[in-house]
């Protein structure tokens, strides 16, 4: 590929509407262009990044004996309401009418489509196992978009769905894909870890999340260092001896008595102004959830977790009440409520149960109870495991120290069972000649949102450093003197021999001068640069250079191809 033929449009400054390094880099590096918010173009650098991603998920899928489809990205609305999404899935899902007024959706998953198709067309357990994947765009209509590619609403996914007769083929179809993941990832250069995770609106009983480590990842990961445990936050249990959670506390209950709290509304604030410690408050968090608006209570210290909060409530609503209905509930603004009082339903985490004599807001304005205890002054509905792990719990399976990360999500697999399938009418005659449902699982992987990943774990300052196997080419010529034959020729006579020999090459044969070249040959972080200077070709002695560490090798035109073939393999 020649460089003054394509659009590659870098930028000097840093775009104002890039939030993380990822989505810098890519807009900067010309891969990227925003059409509106969540949607953006593809360039040429982006697409070839896209299509080394989709090559590796292509490759390994396939070895794990899957098919590739391609299914239709506008689906019928009756699918969904067979499904029951049509309802749950709420406003991410992008909804349209044709010009017959029937109801349509753009896809944002494939379970109805896919379970559809198989319900007309597998008849007997002799068809089964099948395992189907495409890789196709997808529309969300997120409510946050951000960050580029990374939490687009039109993306692009690799999805996959596997339909088997029983439970061990399931698990069989399931444990392939996990190790297709694993190589996919390793093979794209990340560092990442399989953690367990929730299902939400897919699905399912089991599910794997696939998390690129970065200090930019949206979700939290706890893992273990001692044993194999490694879970989603949402997902992570406490390990309630541990905290003292739950224990008995014999100290005597004391008077309670309200105290000043001027202007005090976080923990850190009330804590530092009466001087106790965090841990001595508990928190009063008020919820508009599908039963109405509740308080949840946690201890001081700690974070409430809102999707295990909605797991325990078992609601498909949960949202932080806004400072109106805060008002209405305690008679106080956001910051001092309490839990005594209130007429609507208390939870708590089980951190609360043991604590005496603790701190509260007192639903009046610039006011806290202290001394307040459970059971004398309110009643607690429920306790359950609503907070965050923090860095001093220890690891929920052997006990030993666990670690708080944070990671982005690339992947996700699911164990879905007969959801979709009893739903959709998918079943299959077994050897008996008895109808049974199909057992289903999916798999997804975000395509863009890994090609955002892999340059937030792999770039510098000076700009991305593709890792070679999704690299949008593996080697740049950059020719200094373009007035110059010789340089030109050689130049030329380099790129001809190595597109020969199979490698992904671009020439950057613009007139620019040396310097902006450099700049954009870092920026676009090709792995390995041939310099090609007047002065070193006199001596017949090229410099070869590692965009990672600049590392640099010299050798005569005659050795470059084979020496450029070497460096190549030994990162492919
Ligand atoms: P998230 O929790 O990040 O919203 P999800 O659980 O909704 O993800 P899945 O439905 O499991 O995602 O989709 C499979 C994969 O598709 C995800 O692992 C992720 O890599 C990718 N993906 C999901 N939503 C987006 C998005 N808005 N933009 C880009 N990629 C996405
Ligand atoms: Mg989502």
């Amino acid at each position: 590929m020649r460089y003054s033929k394509t659009l590659i449009p870098t930028l000097k400054e840093i775009p104002a509407e890039a939030e993380v390094i990822s989505h810098t880099l890519m807009l900067r590096a010309g891969m990227i262009r925003k059409l509106a918010a969540g949607i953006y173009s593809l360039l040429p650098m982006g697409v070839y990044v896209t299509k080394k991603v989709e090559g590796i998920i292509r490759e390994e899928m396939n070895r794990a004996g899957a098919q590739e489809v391609l299914l239709p990205a506008v689906q019928p609305a009756e699918l969904w309401k067979e499904s029951g999404r049509w309802e749950e899935y709420g406003k991410e899902l992008l909804r349209f009418k044709d010009r017959h007024e029937r109801d349509f959706c753009f896809g944002p998953t494939h379970e109805e489509v896919i379970t559809d198709l198989i319900s007309k067309e597998i008849r007997s357990y002799r068809q089964l196992p099948l395992n189907l994947y495409q890789i196709q765009t997808k529309f969300r209509d997120e409510i946050r978009p951000r960050f580029g590619v990374m939490r687009g609403r039109e993306f692009i996914m690799k999805d996959a769905y596997s339909f088997d007769c029983d439970e061990k083929g399931v698990d069989e179809s399931y444990n392939r894909m996990y190790d297709a993941y694993c190589r996919i990832f390793e093979r794209c250069g990340l560092k990442f870890k399989a953690v367990e995770a929730e299902t939400g609106v897919i699905g399912g009983s089991f599910s794997h999340e696939f998390m690129v480590l970065a200090d930019s990842g949206e979700e939290g990961i706890v893992f273990c260092n001692s044993c194999d445990y490694a879970a989603n936050i949402d997902r992570a249990e406490i390990r309630t001896k541990e905290n003292g959670d739950g224990g008995e506390n014999k100290e005597e209950r004391k008077e309670i008595k309200k105290a000043s709290t001027p202007g005090m509304k976080t923990v850190e604030e009330v804590s530092k102004y009466l001087k106790v410690r965090p841990q001595d408050l508990v928190k009063t968090l008020i919820f508009e959830s599908e039963n109405g608006i509740i308080a949840a209570l946690v201890r001081g210290d700690h974070q409430i977790n809102e999707t295990k909060l909605k797991r325990f409530l078992d609601s498909n609503i949960l949202l932080l009440a806004g400072d109106e209905a805060v008002r209405e509930v305690t008679g106080a603004p956001s910051g001092f409520a309490g839990p005594i009082g209130l007429n609507i339903a208390i939870f708590a985490d089980h951190g609360v149960k043991g604590m005496q004599n603790f701190i509260t807001g007192a639903n009046e304005i610039d006011a806290h109870n202290i001394n307040v205890n459970i059971g004398r002054d309110f009643e607690i509905k429920g306790y359950g495991d609503i907070r965050n792990v923090k860095e001093d719990d220890k690891c929920p399976r052997c006990g030993k120290d666990a670690n708080i990360k944070r990671g982005i999500e690339v992947g996700h697999i699911f164990k879905l069972g007969t959801k979709y399938s009893q739903m959709l009418g998918a079943t299959y005659l077994d050897s008996k000649g008895e109808e049974r449902f199909i057992i289903m699982g999916c798999y997804g992987i975000g395509v863009g949102r890994t090609v955002a990943a892999a340059i937030e774990q792999n770039h510098d300052e000076n700009g991305i450093i593709w890792p070679m196997p999704i690299a949008p080419f593996q080697v740049l010529i950059l020719p200094l003197n373009t007035n110059d034959t010789m340089v030109m020729e050689t130049s030329e006579d380099i790129y001809t021999s190595l597109i020969d020999k199979k490698i992904d090459v671009v020439i950057d044969d613009r007139d620019e001068r040396p310097g902006v070249k450099f700049k954009d040959a870092d920026l676009i972080g090709i792995p390995l640069q041939i310099i090609i200077g007047l002065r070193n070709l006199k001596e017949d002695n090229i410099e070869i250079k590692t965009r990672r560490n600049g590392e640099i090798f010299k050798c005569s035109v005659d050795a470059v191809a084979d020496k450029i073939i070497k460096l190549v393999r030994q990162d492919a």
